[in-house]
């Protein structure tokens, strides 16, 4: 058999979960745990907020450059959020999975659902649930990075979101960073093992098939 035939299709990994849920340091952990699964890095017209670095947090990038990304069809999917635009560059994405690798997204519900309608057999997608709406409101206020009208936004987009939870495969409830780092691992390894995504599957049956017994 070729090592070819020994290849796994990649997949599109969608991690949503409303803003102070934890969803960022979740799905960094899976990347550095993990070498065939990249991070999709997304360009943003959003000023760096402290700590944040071009190229690990995002490509920050002028209203005009991502127009300019935009018009000449470079996102596989882009939104407007709080007022910033976002997008996810498709070049990389491509790259990925065409070495046989995985990509994560940290994005929102609406680009989530733009790529799933792009690729839906490559695609996870898995919700990231709060305890509680008191305890996401209160870590907002902690980290202190919004003004009081992007906190009320953020928590009525939460509601609507979680509402939404039954169009994901997957639902992680972040009560425990441990145990849902376990499960979001669990569900990735389960999804990588898929007879779909398993290329050898195929050839290796037709060899068993061929023997003489
Ligand atoms: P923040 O400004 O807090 O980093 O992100 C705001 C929201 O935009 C978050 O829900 C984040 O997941 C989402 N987001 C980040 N990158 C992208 C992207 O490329 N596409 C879409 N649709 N949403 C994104």
């Amino acid at each position: 058999m070729s090592s070819d035939a020994h290849r796994t299709r990649g997949l599109l990994l969608m991690i949503v979960a409303p803003s102070g849920v934890g969803k960022t340091s979740l799905t960094r952990r899976l990347i550095a745990d993990h070498s065939d699964l990249h991070l999709s890095i997304s360009a943003t017209t959003r000023p760096p907020r402290p700590g944040e670095h071009e190229g690990r947090d995002y490509h920050f990038v002028s209203r005009p450059t991502f127009d300019a990304m935009r018009e000449r069809d470079e996102f596989l999917e882009w939104a407007e959020v709080y007022g910033n635009c976002y997008g996810s560059p498709r070049a990389p994405i491509m790259d990925a999975l065409a070495r046989g690798d995985s990509v994560a997204f940290d994005i929102d519900y609406q680009g989530a659902v733009r790529i799933r309608e792009q690729a839906q057999r490559d695609s996870v997608m898995v919700y990231i649930l709060p305890p509680s709406l008191g305890e996401m409101k209160r870590r907002l206020y902690a980290r202190s990075q919004d003004s009081e009208e992007v906190i009320q936004e953020r928590l009525s987009r939460a509601k609507e979101e979680v509402a939404l939870w039954d169009t994901f495969d997957y639902v992680i409830l972040n009560d425990d960073f441990d145990r849902a780092y376990a499960e979001l691992a669990h569900i990735y390894h389960a999804e990588r093992l898929r007879s779909g995504r398993n290329c050898w599957i195929e050839p290796m049956v037709a060899d068993l098939l061929d023997e003489t017994i």
